[in-house]
């Protein structure tokens, strides 16, 4: 898998530099005016990369979120856009929702975006779409790709170890979300799309390759697993929307993300969510066969075959320092059986929690799932 070249396909200057050299991207801006987005937690990261545009000429304007984790809701997006008006580029510093932000502003503005990439966490760099939250649900909006991710390793091995664990979290649900997409394929005709689910397939062996470097901290286990972020996100490119890399265990990542804004506490991390869903989700292909209902699923069921066991992902998760019991992310029991029952509502994608909860086998999967992921 060569990234650069994967990269320049796509229109991406996927750049590796260090202190703020990345000549590339720093010509590109030269003399314009930049807005610059950080938070709490990334505004110290920005430093070096904010001085080196100086340097280039820019005109650079920080717009700082005064929280350590925003939420790209409609208040940050629209803060985002009237302060992007006054500029030519936007540049996130973080990861997941500054990246959110950023994008989805400049696709609306139609001005180019890029992020300055501060944890190896999800997979969002270089897809074309953005989730955002809107009345306090989950929508998935249109956005542009990345016109420049700028990569520094020193940053990404010192961002917190959990970090790393959800973005291989976020890979490792590719799994899951292949097999749902082939299932609607088979069982509903949608259309399925060949070369992004082979390309995440290479992004999903590069990410497990990884994982034993990973868990001894090397900083080419921290290279390889962004290299796998940003492969995932071409596969979106590829198909057009985020299938390849989104099925139900991100439905439930998403559900389970409503009820903490409702609560107002805050947010588990994507990759983190999303590796219990895939737990689930995993479990729920896996029993198939051996449920009363399951008649007319064999297409399912030879498919589910093909499938790591939930030990596979629950050690690698763990070994990671993830979370592999949703007790452990603060999240009720109520809230946990609900999510079984209604997460496959959040989008009109047929995946195998529709299918549980369409032909009614939800009901005698929901108890040993709460016994054996609750705590
Ligand atoms: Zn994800």
């Amino acid at each position: 898998m060569d990234i650069q070249s994967l990269s320049r396909r796509f229109g991406v200057n996927a750049e590796r530099g260090k202190g703020g050299e990345f000549p590339v991207f720093l010509e590109s801006v030269k003399n314009r005016r930049v807005l610059l987005l950080c938070d709490l937690n990334t505004r110290p990261l920005s430093a070096p990369i904010r001085t080196a545009m100086e340097g280039a000429g820019c005109a650079v304007e920080e717009l700082l979120f005064e929280e350590k984790e925003p939420v790209a809701d409609e208040k940050t997006v629209l803060s985002a856009m009237q302060a992007g008006k006054r500029a030519d580029y936007l540049l996130a510093v973080g990861a997941g929702t500054l990246n959110d932000i950023a994008k989805y502003a400049g696709f609306r503005l139609q001005k180019k975006s890029g992020v300055f990439a501060t944890a190896p966490s999800m997979d969002g760099f270089a897809s074309g779409v953005t989730p955002l939250i809107e009345g306090g649900r989950k929508v998935t909006y249109p956005a542009q790709v990345a016109s420049d991710i700028l990569i520094d390793l020193n940053v990404l091995s010192a961002a917190p170890k959990l970090m790393q664990g959800a973005g291989v979290g976020d890979i490792l649900a590719k799994e899951c979300c292949l097999t749902d997409w082939k299932i609607s394929a088979l069982l509903t005709g949608e259309s399925y799309n060949e070369e992004a689910a082979s390309l995440m397939r290479e992004a999903l062996s590069a990410c497990e390759q990884t994982v034993p470097a990973l868990v001894r901290g090397e900083r080419a286990g921290v290279e390889a697993l962004m290299d796998a972020l940003l492969v995932s996100g071409y596969a979106m490119v590829v198909a057009g929307n985020s299938r390849p890399a989104s099925g139900a265990e991100h439905h439930m990542s998403h559900f389970l993300e409503m009820d903490f804004l409702s609560r107002g506490k805050p947010i588990p991390l994507h990759g983190v969510k999303v590796g219990l869903g895939t737990m689930v989700s995993l479990y729920l292909y896996h029993t198939l066969s051996g449920r009363a209902g399951s008649a007319g699923c064999e297409k399912v069921v030879a498919a589910a075959k093909a499938l790591p066991p939930v030990s596979y992902v629950e050690d690698i998760l763990r070994s990671l320092g993830c979370p592999v019991r949703f007790a452990e992310i603060e999240v009720s029991k109520d809230t946990v059986r609900r999510m079984l029952f209604e997460a496959y509502k959040i989008r009109d994608r047929f995946t195998i929690l529709t299918l549980y909860n369409e032909s009614g086998l939800m009901k005698g999967a929901a108890d040993e799932i709460m016994d054996r992921f609750y705590s």
